[in-house]
């Protein structure tokens, strides 16, 4: 008898996992609590997967010899606590489609940057004239593609929730950028569980293999005797060049690999900051573990475009440069933006709090000049810092925000939109809160030019 595996949640990964699992040969159904997307619907029923919708129903699904679960949903939701009570592996869309890839795998994780570091492994590797997948957390399903090709390379972006359904699943490179508490209570609200689930990326290496860890980040380091590992050790560094790893100083980055060192001028990033050396050391490492000729990678770096959402450049008007940071949902992310300009900043910030302790960006919020806020509730930002900036506005809407930060600044300087906070009060999401920016801007530029145009009449 065929053996049954039943899908919870039929988002991207959730579809990707379905027709993977029929093109396999399982008995296969999928089962979401709410609305499926009329897009995903089609695809299944073009190979004849029955699915439900708005409902779990247990006869349908404690059935299973398998369940494949959505990042998105939490192990302590009903459903599935009765499957685990039942014995049923609960595993990851990535762990199923681990096992049918005869590719390499680079694993990507970490609470901020993950996102960065993959597209621009990504980059580095299709520049490289790589034969190389994209997915995990980002872009199409991996079990997906997988129905209709394999790659020698997958670059995998893997949040915690993924890496938690991981059992057999073994990257030959993984990277761990950072660690901050996020998502806790998905953890029990315990940051050492959090910090587990991070380090759980590693656990199935052997010695041909690379853990490559950002280990100046506090709780890597603290943790890191705690976590031995099988594969080769790689780090990340700011303070000085190690053994094996990469270092990076205001004039380049140095790659130690094999006793073999490799270096790489800071002009060729088109990134901005501290934090997206990190990510950039990240991928070059990874890069040379790929044998990528260093030709092909000072050739390839100047190509890579920022990603959308993450310290992107809007536009400028009058010099004075916008930026789109609406992916900057925690504190620690705005930090790493505040601290990649050294021009005075007008920063847009508010939305849904998250337990936020504004004084961690102490040392970074000296170049402020003014604050927006933008968000239902303003308060604990006002309160924060009514002694500590001397202009604070306040608005519920994008337009007026960008609108104010135009007037408030002067040429050379940044209007910022990095809002350590989620965006679920005005916005659909970040992206429609970035979007929103981007367009609110456009508009802006556009009113500027017409008036002008009619001046110059
Ligand atoms: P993720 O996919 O982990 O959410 P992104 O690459 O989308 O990460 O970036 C999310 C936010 O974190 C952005 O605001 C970005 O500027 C910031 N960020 C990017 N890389 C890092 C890093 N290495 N350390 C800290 N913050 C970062």
């Amino acid at each position: 008898m065929k053996k049954r595996i039943v899908i919870l949640g039929a988002g991207e990964s959730g579809t990707g996992a379905a027709l993977l699992a029929k093109a396999k040969g399982y008995d296969v159904f999928v089962s979401d609590f709410g609305p499926i997307q009329d897009s995903n619907k089609e695809k299944l029923k073009k190979v004849d997967v029955p699915f439900e919708e708005g409902n779990h129903s247990d006869d349908l699904i404690l059935n299973a010899d398998k369940i494949i679960k959505s990042p998105g949903i939490s192990s302590t939701v009903q459903i599935v606590k009765n499957a685990l009570a039942k014995g049923i592996p609960v595993i990851d869309e990535l762990e199923f489609a681990f096992r049918y890839t005869t590719g390499k795998i680079v694993a990507i994780t970490g609470t901020n940057g993950k996102s960065t570091t993959t597209m621009m492994t990504y980059h580095l590797f299709k520049e490289a004239g790589l034969s190389v997948g994209l997915g995990g957390n980002i872009g199409k399903s991996m079990a997906g593609q997988l129905v209709d090709e394999d790659f020698d390379w997958w670059v995998l972006e893997c949040s915690s929730f993924q890496i938690d359904g991981f059992t057999d699943f073994k990257p030959h490179i993984g990277v761990l950028l950072n660690i901050t508490p996020d998502h806790l209570d998905r953890y029990d609200y315990n940051v050492e569980n959090y910090v587990a689930s991070k380090f759980s990326l590693f656990k199935n290496q052997d010695k041909d293999d690379f853990a490559i860890l950002y280990t100046e980040d506090n709780l890597i380091n603290k943790n890191l005797d705690e976590h031995p590992f099988s594969s080769k050790l790689l780090e990340l560094k700011f303070d000085d060049l190690p053994y094996e790893g990469a270092y990076a100083n205001p004039s380049g980055i140095i790659i130690n690999l094999n006793e073999r060192r490799h270096t790489f001028s800071q002009e060729l990033l088109t990134i901005k900051g501290k934090h997206n050396q990190t990510n950039a050391m990240a991928s070059i490492l990874t890069s040379k573990i790929a044998r990528i000729k260093n030709d092909k990678i000072t050739d390839s770096l100047p190509k890579f475009k920022s990603i959308q959402h993450r310290l992107e450049s809007v536009g400028s008007i009058y010099g004075i440069e916008f930026i789109n940071d609406s992916k900057a949902t925690n504190v620690d992310a705005v930090y790493y933006a505040l601290e990649a300009f050294t021009r005075p900043i007008i920063w847009i910030v508010g939305g849904v709090d998250k337990g936020n302790d504004y004084s961690q960006l102490d040392a970074v919020s000296t170049n402020v000049k003014a604050i927006i806020c933008l968000g239902k509730d303003n308060a604990k930002i006002k309160d924060y810092y009514k002694d500590r900036c001397p202009i604070i506005e306040e608005t519920q809407s994008m337009q007026e925000a960008v609108e104010m930060g135009y007037k408030l600044s002067k040429d050379r300087e940044v209007v910022l939109l990095s809002p350590a906070c989620a965006s679920f009060d005005l916005f659909k999401n970040y992206e429609d809160r970035g979007n929103q920016f981007r367009l609110a801007f456009q508009l802006l530029e556009r009113e500027i030019e017409l008036k002008k145009l009619s001046q110059s009449c």
